[in-house]
């Protein structure tokens, strides 16, 4: 097998997004738990959460901890995926562009390798192409009426 279908495979498996449901109090959780955070329920259920979603929040970290100076800047945001409110990074889009209310979707990027060399893959986000200028015209319009 290639390399390319090696992570062609990785990233089918990687980029479902399996977060669990609190069948008690409701709480969409991602990654997934083995016990509610909200209520401390143990009863709960798989599901796959949505690929796409909206930037809820972001910050940016401009001074990343030792071993990922090279992503700098690094953009951290809350995306709102269905019931699920995930924390992750946001690629492929600068600090100035970014958006609350930005249309964003799941994709797979190599990290940092971790110390005992392994290099990760990771479920990051990016704008969906179009998406982001269509709010900046929103925004615009919202400025000019
Ligand atoms: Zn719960």
């Amino acid at each position: 097998m290639t390399t390319i279908q090696r992570i062609w495979r990785l990233r089918n498996r990687l980029i479902r997004l399996s977060g669990t449901k609190c069948q008690d109090c409701g709480l969409v959780t991602y990654p997934p738990k083995a016990a509610c955070p909200k209520c401390g329920s143990r009863n709960l259920i798989e599901i796959e959460l949505p690929r796409e979603g909206e930037v809820l929040t972001y910050t940016v970290l401009n001074i990343p901890i030792k071993g990922f100076e090279q992503y700098a800047p690094l953009i951290i945001a809350i995306i709102k995926l269905g019931e699920a409110k995930v924390l992750a990074q946001l690629t492929d889009v600068k600090p100035e562009e970014v958006r609350v209310g930005m249309r964003v979707q799941a994709t797979i990027r190599r990290t940092a390798p971790t110390l005992d060399g392994v290099v990760p893959y990771v479920v990051k986000f990016k704008p969906i192409r179009g998406e982001e200028a269509d709010l900046k015209e929103r925004e615009a319009e919202a400025l000019t009426a």
